[in-house]
């Protein structure tokens, strides 16, 4: 059976020209960047190719690009290397919809003296930026906010939110796993002080993010040992993982029309033939200013856990907005923040298509999903027969 894959905020494929670019540097070109003899700078002059082509992606200079192992690294590494530095402000301001890489480190540290504000969303998952503004005091150390929800696709005024932090001296981290690569980015232009991204999302193998530090912007080292990333991620570094990340960034920044055209089309059509098929279903998040490959379908009195073992027979994968935890099935965190009806928030899914999709696939998709909406509400005991 061919596999129809529409999970890629959860993870993408690795592009074929990323994986030919790193395979040397998993056999001959084994040598340590760090190493004195030439065997070794060649792999050197490798990475800082690499860096080049992440910069010219983000918009930013080569030596503000650190490389990390992830995403998750990257947002621990911004929030706690800066609070390190921040002196003895307590105070970080976050939102109530981030990843868990974000929030759980943010409530982690209210265990070490911190305190923390979320900032609500309303019911389209957009922030809501007076209470943001009224947050930030002379005690706030941080504010970290995403760029693009992973769950909705809901894009934030992040170069707003950036300017007005600036304006009140304070530094502002975003979490742009879900951005890079699917929207244009410039960081020449922007406030942003730290910014976080992740490989796997672009097309790239996972274990390799990177964070994004604006020179001038005071942050801890978060991996202490040797000298590699200027002393500010000790380790040696994952040569092939980075070589790749180039790569997939160079490919991204080929490949971004596409993403806002072709990739967009095939998610309206196919959120719109779901929707005008499938009875009491509807959009979750801000459909005017979402990522363009994203879409989260709420289906009334249905699981979504059950739309997905259902999809998986027919070999297509998606994400559903709730996580069975403790034997209970709890809503996602995002949907409840947006005030997401109960019975719609369980029977969330999302779609997330890539370049490699295509209009084939989402017809197949389109013609599957209301069949098996009808038939879970056959045998829902919410849905009178
Ligand atoms: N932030 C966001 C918005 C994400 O969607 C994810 C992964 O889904 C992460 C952070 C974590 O990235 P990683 O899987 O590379 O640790």
């Amino acid at each position: 059976m061919k596999t129809i894959y529409m999970d890629n905020n959860a993870t993408t494929k690795v592009a074929d020209e990323v994986r030919e670019e790193m395979i040397p540097f998993l056999s001959e070109l084994y040598g340590n960047p760090s190493s004195m003899h030439s065997f070794g700078g060649q792999v050197g002059h490798k990475i800082a190719n690499a860096r080049r082509q992440v910069a010219s992606l983000l918009g930013c200079q080569p030596d503000e690009i650190i490389f990390t192992s992830c995403g998750t690294e990257s947002d621990n590494a911004a929030i706690k290397g800066s609070l390190a530095a921040a002196g003895n402000k307590t105070k970080i301001i976050t939102s109530r919809v981030e990843h868990p890489a974000v929030l759980g480190t943010c409530r982690d540290l209210e265990h070490h003296g911190y305190s923390i504000v979320e900032i609500a969303v309303d019911k389209n998952g957009r922030i809501d930026l007076e209470q943001l503004e009224q947050s930030i005091d002379d005690d706030t150390a941080l504010v970290s906010i995403m760029y693009a929800n992973n769950e909705t696709g809901v894009i934030f005024p992040i170069e707003k939110i950036a300017n007005m932090i600036k304006s009140k001296g304070c530094i502002f981290h975003t979490d742009a796993v879900q951005a890079v690569g699917k929207i244009p980015l410039d960081l020449s232009k922007s406030s942003i002080d730290m910014l976080s991204l992740s490989g796997h999302k672009l097309h790239a193998p996972k274990g390799i993010g990177v964070l994004y530090v604006r020179k001038g912007t005071r942050l801890a080292p978060f991996m202490v040992g040797g000298h590699q990333e200027a002393g500010k991620r000790a380790g040696t570094e994952n040569v092939p993982g980075i070589v790749a990340l180039g790569k997939a960034c160079e490919l991204a920044n080929k490949y971004m029309d596409e993403e806002n055209t072709r990739v967009k089309e095939m998610r309206d059509a196919l959120e719109k033939a779901i929707l005008e098929n499938s009875p009491d279903s509807f959009v979750n998040g801000d459909v005017d200013n979402r990522l363009p490959n994203t879409s989260n379908i709420s289906f009334e009195y249905i699981e979504g856990e059950a739309i997905l073992l259902m999809l998986n027979k027919y070999g297509i994968c998606a994400s559903s907005g709730s996580a069975c935890t403790s034997g209970s099935l709890e809503p996602s965190h995002v949907l409840r923040a947006m005030g997401v009806p109960f019975t719609a928030a369980h029977g969330s899914i999302r779609f997330s298509l890539s370049r490699y999709n295509t209009m084939d696939e989402v017809n197949f998709v389109a013609e599957k999903m209301p069949e098996i909406v009808n038939q879970l509400r056959k045998l829902s005991p919410f849905v009178k027969n």
